[in-house]
């Protein structure tokens, strides 16, 4: 693994997100003087939050996974996970509802799954589900140190019998009929192909090696930090305060001030140099602040959304905390998202519903719901007008949920926030999308952009969803991880 030469001793990290704050643990936690620049006023970055009458609404991630890694990061400053949030695990991990009317719950317990499963699309399907999820646990097993949790240099460090495993196994084929191979009933198919557009991509282009995002979820589980999503960088946040990290709220970082080949500080927005001998940028997109060499065909980007954040005077007694709400299309949703660059005639739905389990997010009587609905990117569609769009569309995607069971949704509204392309690319994210780089092949392990560009300053580091391993929560600490390490080596 390259690594950083020189002093290393004050370090500047560039965004309070969750990578920036990942970084900042781990560096304080191997005894460097650690600043944090954030141009928001608190941490956080996509997983922001709103508060208004009453409502906590949670404005990025809903679905929490892999919580061991937000443990890591506390235990680099000798903190417990336990003293910072509480997490319940979800039982209940997903709820799919199908256009045909069936609903089917995916739960943590593997045997309830699979009796589900059962009931839902007959007998067989029980035995397919354990034996599927019992398969994407090997993917993961072969791909997570080997590909995922590791700085790699070169498309050589991949040589080896993990890599050859995963070919014998099908990973670098597609996912969709890697999945269809080992399923029979068509809504299993799409509860565990549906993911590929977490990572960018359409299960019909992904590779297969992809399956494991299914694994992280619906293999692993789901947890809710009491507070909501936000509370993990909150906690973050704190304990890397009183660790000692300094946190600088409200100033972006402008440019790095360089010198010889290094930064030697960072030059602030209201005019400030603040000295450093590494740094660490978490920006969506770095190449705004480092330099580098390497020039890169037209990068291709993930589908953006339309994020719906609603307190509602309803409570929506029976419904999940999170839904997968299938429309009848499928191939053709991700043709609109990825090939066309239309909205989706036949929307699916992410629509998560966190106040069903934690009561601290809504008053007496009410609930907070945040429906996620995949769009174009604005590079794929630039001829979209979201500002004219945008409450039309929400319209029809609040209709589209009053149709399918949510009734009176639109009625019961008391506050409401709405993100859309034109926002995600006025907070500065590229095409317009939240999701950065898609996950193509081109764009995956060593192929996506280094935590250690080769040719940039050599005392900086990059991490977040712009770079290796990729995008999400999970994925976005670990780069928090690599990029400390080739700080600390
Ligand atoms: C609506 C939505 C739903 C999502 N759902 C999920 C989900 O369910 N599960 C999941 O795992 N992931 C989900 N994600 C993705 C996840 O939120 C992101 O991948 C992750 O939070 C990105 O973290 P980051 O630290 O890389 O970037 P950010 O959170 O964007 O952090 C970068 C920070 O840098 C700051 N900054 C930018 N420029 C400067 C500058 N010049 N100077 C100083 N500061 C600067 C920004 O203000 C920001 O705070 C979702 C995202 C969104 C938006």
């Amino acid at each position: 693994m390259r690594t950083v030469p020189g002093r290393t001793d004050r370090v500047v990290v560039v965004g309070a997100g969750l990578a920036g704050l990942s970084a900042a643990l781990r560096l304080r936690g191997a005894g460097r003087e650690v600043t944090v620049v954030e141009r928001g006023p608190g941490p956080g970055g996509r997983a922001g939050r709103v508060e208004r009458d009453g409502y906590a609404l949670d404005t990025g991630p809903s679905v929490l996974t892999a919580p061991g890694l937000i443990r890591d990061a506390l235990a680099c400053v000798g903190e417990s996970l336990e003293d910072r949030l509480e997490l319940l695990p979800l039982e209940t991990t997903y709820r799919a509802q199908y256009a045909d009317g069936s609903t089917l719950d995916v739960h943590a317990d593997p045997a309830a799954f699979a009796a589900e499963a059962e009931r839902v699309c007959g007998p067989g399907a029980g035995e397919e589900v354990l034996a599927y999820l019992q398969h994407i646990r090997e993917l993961d097993r072969l791909q997570w140190d080997v590909f995922i949790d590791r700085n790699l240099d070169s498309p050589l460090d991949l040589v080896g019998r993990p890599v050859l495993e995963l070919a014998r196994r099908g990973g670098f084929g597609r996912l969709a009929p890697h999945v269809d191979r080992r399923l029979t009933d068509d809504r299993l198919r799409r509860l565990f192909s549906f993911q590929a557009l977490y990572a960018g991509v359409s299960p019909f282009r992904a590779i297969a090696a992809y399956a494991i995002i299914a694994e992280l979820d619906i293999g692993k589980g789901v947890w809710h930090p009491v507070g909501g999503i936000h509370a993990v960088p909150a906690a973050l946040a704190a304990a890397a305060a009183d660790a000692g990290v300094t946190f600088r709220y409200g100033t972006g970082v402008a440019s790095l001030d360089l010198r010889g080949g290094r930064a030697v500080g960072v030059r602030l927005e209201d005019g400030e140099l603040l000295p450093a001998d590494a740094v660490v940028v978490t920006v969506d997109r770095p190449e705004s602040l480092v330099p580098s060499r390497s020039r890169r065909v037209k990068p291709t980007y993930s589908p953006s959304c339309v994020a719906i954040h609603v307190g509602v005077r309803q409570e929506f007694a029976d419904r999940a905390h999170h839904t997968i709400s299938f429309g009848d299309s499928w191939r053709g949703v991700f043709d609109e998202l990825t090939r066309t660059g239309r909205p989706m005639s036949d929307p699916s739905l992410l629509i998560s519903m966190p106040s069903k389990t934690d009561r601290s997010l809504a008053p007496e009587g009410g609930q907070v719901i945040s429906i996620v609905a995949p769009t174009p990117n604005l590079d794929l569609a630039p001829g979209i007008d979201w500002p004219a769009l945008g409450p039309r569309y929400r319209d029809e995607v609040l209709q589209t949920m009053e149709a399918r069971g949510w009734t009176d949704l639109t009625g019961s509204i008391e506050v409401e926030e709405m993100l859309t392309p034109t926002d995600w690319a006025a907070q500065g994210m590229a095409a317009g999308t939240p999701f950065a780089l898609a996950h193509t092949f081109a764009q995956t392990g060593p192929f996506r952009p280094s935590t250690y560009p080769r040719g940039g300053p050599e005392n900086v580091v990059l991490a977040g969803s712009s770079v290796q391993p990729g995008v999400g929560v999970p994925m976005v600490l670990v780069s928090g991880r690599l990029a400390a390490q080739r700080i600390t080596g």
